[in-house]
């Protein structure tokens, strides 16, 4: 280890680890009584470096950063992604203590849902029924309650997500507006490997050959926001899918060219500082997610 290393440790105080849902409510007051802002940043481990953008962001703006690792049951509609979802706790904890986090939450799910799986009144329009939300039924009700539930234990005065999940990132919007929540959501940068794969906790279920080529769908993306408003939307969506299914190894699920605003699939170029690429790829049995704003 090098000297910057060692001293660098010493001077980082240790991160507080909280199982309990009492001692985070206790914690929390403790910390806001003392004046403290809160940033939060919630995850479901497996942490990687798009994670650590996030409680780097908070850092910044905030006095004491918070991230939670819990893998939510209630947002998969598939049993066995669940069950291979990447857990990797030691590793998130090193990650954490060296970026400098302030508390982890890790509760247990019988502790976050003690009635079995909870319900929420919210009604998000057409925005959970388009991309993500037609092929992952129930998806971002799962995300909405378990956010709703964290942010209530951790009373956050920021949170932090990533554009990597660009649509959950407009239902947080409209549940903190539902709501009338106090916390102010920040929307934070897709951090990418030196290739241009969108860092995912899923790359790690990637057999060394599908990652070789996983970074394809980043390349089609970065094709298509050069053709952008040169070719008419219907054609370049067409492209797009044909391009990406010509390697037998990928299948595309979805890739749609919507509006940013409210997702709703462009016609045309009218709007094209609003255009946003969307996508959603099988890569042998791993399903990647990535997007591009066209116009920026
Ligand atoms: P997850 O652990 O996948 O639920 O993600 C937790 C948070 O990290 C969400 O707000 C994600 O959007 C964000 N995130 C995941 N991957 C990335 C990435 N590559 N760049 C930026 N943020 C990310």
């Amino acid at each position: 280890m090098r000297g910057s290393h060692i001293i660098l440790l010493i001077l980082q105080s240790s991160m507080k680890k909280v199982v309990f849902i009492n001692e985070m409510v206790k914690a929390m007051k403790r910390e806001h009584k003392a004046g403290h802002s809160i940033g939060f940043v919630p995850t479901m481990g497996a942490l990687h470096d798009g994670h650590i953008s996030l409680i780097s962001e908070s850092k910044k703006e905030n006095d004491i950063t918070v991230c939670s690792i819990f893998v939510n049951p209630i947002q998969f509609n598939n049993k066995q992604d669940l069950e291979k979802y990447p857990r990797n706790l030691d590793e998130d904890l090193k990650m954490l203590q060296s970026s400098g986090c302030d508390y982890v939450f890790i509760p247990e799910t019988e502790e976050i849902y003690p009635n079995g799986n909870p319900d929420i009144k919210i009604d998000f329009g057409t925005l959970d029924k388009v991309l993500e939300g037609k092929f992952r039924p129930g998806h971002f009700k799962g995300v909405a309650i378990i956010v709703k539930r964290l942010f209530e234990i951790v009373t956050p005065d920021h949170a932090y997500f990533g554009k990597k999940d660009y649509q959950q990132l407009l239902i947080i919007r409209h549940l903190v507006s539902t709501f009338k929540l106090t916390v102010k959501i920040h929307a934070c940068p897709i951090i990418r490997e030196h290739d241009g794969l969108a860092m995912s906790s899923r790359n790690l279920r990637l057999t060394i050959g599908e990652r070789q080529i996983a970074s394809k769908i980043y390349e089609i993306l970065c094709s298509v926001k050069e053709k952008a408003g040169h070719l008419p939307v219907k054609e370049l969506q067409g492209w797009a899918v044909k391009k990406i299914n010509s390697n037998p190894a990928f299948r595309v699920e979805y890739f749609e060219i919507v509006d940013k605003n409210d997702l709703h699939i462009l016609k045309n170029w009218k709007e094209i500082e609003n255009a946003l690429a969307c996508a959603a790829v099988f890569l042998g049995d791993v399903r990647l997610i990535d997007n591009m704003e066209l116009f920026s």
